[in-house]
């Protein structure tokens, strides 16, 4: 670094100590020059002025939910939508069953689980005793991404916030996690499905439990024998829990 290059951050520097005071350096004899602190890894940044809450964060009912996050712009999943994917079902369910993202008949309709997948996941739940109108089924992204892919990661994490309320709102017994995005968005693990399956979780105070998504099982159907072993633990737990 050349001479005067130096000497304008050592200016630079000085007026910054002079506004902010010394916390910023560390004195090294005596000199101003030395490092400014790096944060200790586990230094969190202290919210000095929380952040307002949004109108959607405050309500009190589904419906109202879906009306106040219907257009939202927050990612660029939106761009390409036609409708966004709310959920649907019973406001009041023990149940909650949650994909991945809309497909290209759920983003026409506005419906979660519309397409082939839907007609299977209707199937699965009618194996263990369910109507889809006595559940609610959602979805950890509300707009399809472009082609079906999987949601990128900042995707998820700008609608988690969505899908949390709507567990708020509902406030399930049981959560039926569908594949492994649904799976690690809501329970933030790296396992692999195998990992997860079988096993029952806690999300905020519903018991959470991660089989095949029904898209997963129309391209291998030999996975069903799994999935319904899956389901009948899934259906065991739940009358434990209602009964
Ligand atoms: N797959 C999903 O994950 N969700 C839907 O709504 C439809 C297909």
């Amino acid at each position: 670094m050349g001479k005067s290059k130096k000497k304008d951050i050592i200016q630079s520097l000085k007026v910054q100590q002079e506004i902010f005071g010394d916390d910023l350096f560390i004195p090294k004899k005596k000199s101003i020059t030395s490092v400014i602190k790096e944060p200790s890894s586990n230094y969190e940044e202290p919210e000095l002025f929380p952040a307002e809450k949004e109108n959607w964060e405050k309500t009190k009912s589904i419906e109202e939910l879906e009306k106040l996050i219907c257009d939202c712009t927050k990612c660029r999943l939106h761009q390409q939508r036609n409708k966004f994917v709310f959920g649907t079902g019973n406001p009041n369910a023990d149940v909650l069953v949650i994909g991945e993202g809309p497909g290209a008949e759920e983003d026409k309709q506005g419906l979660p689980f519309v397409g082939r997948a839907g007609q299977l996941l209707t199937d699965m739940l009618r194996a263990i005793k369910f109507e889809r109108e006595e559940v609610f089924i959602g979805n950890v992204v509300k707009c399809r991404p472009p082609g079906n892919r999987t949601p990128l990661p900042d995707e998820m994490e700008t609608c988690m916030p969505y899908l949390k309320k709507q567990v708020e709102l509902i406030q399930p017994k049981l959560i039926l996690c569908l594949g492994l995005t649904a799976a690690r968005g809501l329970l933030r693990k790296r396992e692999s499905l195998g990992g997860l399956r079988g096993k029952v979780f806690e999300y905020e105070g519903a018991k959470v439990m991660v089989t095949y998504h029904s898209a997963a099982l129309l391209r291998n159907p030999h996975w069903k024998k799994d999935c319904w072993e899956d389901l009948k633990k899934f259906r065991k737990l739940y009358e434990e829990l209602a009964g």
